[in-house]
């Protein structure tokens, strides 16, 4: 069996100098590519670094939610230009969190829509981070409409009928650990 894990982060500090064991590791549990979502510069920087070296990596790359207030044309000149990139397989994560909530919805929902129009202009799916916000989140990919690769729902841990909602507009539903959890009854009714 070959698994492909959608969403890693091997581009984070912790796992600095120890990819190739990580990589490794994963090999012996059948995981025999991963890709590395890049969710702010440096993290984008780092996934396309590890995606060149190591060929069975991707890269996914775009402006988290939590990052909304600097996404600006340099920003988005950056994301295009690496789109080009082959080893880049989708945009993301971005979405919505009003959890955190670092910057205003308004600004977090433009962001949003503006990445999911890059996804399509460079026929990519998009993975969809959401915290706290299934509802707007669920409006604007709506209003925004998906493309023909479609985009997928980054550790859903919402209830059943958000979750039809999202597989009615097109989205693929992605379960995380969270479905494990004891109280997660919600979720585990989704993913059933
Ligand atoms: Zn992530």
């Amino acid at each position: 069996m070959e698994i492909f894990d959608t969403h890693t982060h091997l581009n984070v500090e912790n796992f600095v100098g120890k990819e190739a064991e990580e990589i490794a590791l994963a090999r012996k549990l059948g995981v025999t590519r991963m890709n590395i979502v890049g969710f702010d510069q440096s993290t984008i920087k780092r996934s396309l670094e590890l995606s060149a070296q190591f060929p069975e990596l991707y890269s996914t790359i775009g402006w988290h939610p939590t990052e909304a207030g600097s996404y600006n044309q340099e920003v988005e000149d950056m994301i295009v230009q690496n789109l080009a990139n082959p080893r880049v397989i989708a945009l993301g994560e971005i979405g919505l969190d009003y959890h955190w909530m670092e910057d205003p919805k308004e600004v977090q929902i433009e962001v949003f829509k503006r990445q999911i129009q890059l996804s399509k202009d460079h026929d990519l799916p998009f993975v969809v981070h959401t915290r706290d916000a299934l509802e707007d989140t669920y409006q604007v990919i709506k209003e925004a409409g998906i493309g023909p690769r479609g985009g997928i729902m980054h550790s859903y841990s919402g209830p059943l009928y958000m979750a039809q909602k999202f597989v009615d507009l097109g989205m693929t539903i992605s379960f995380s650990g969270v479905v494990t959890f004891k109280k997660a009854l919600d979720v585990q009714e989704a993913a059933q």
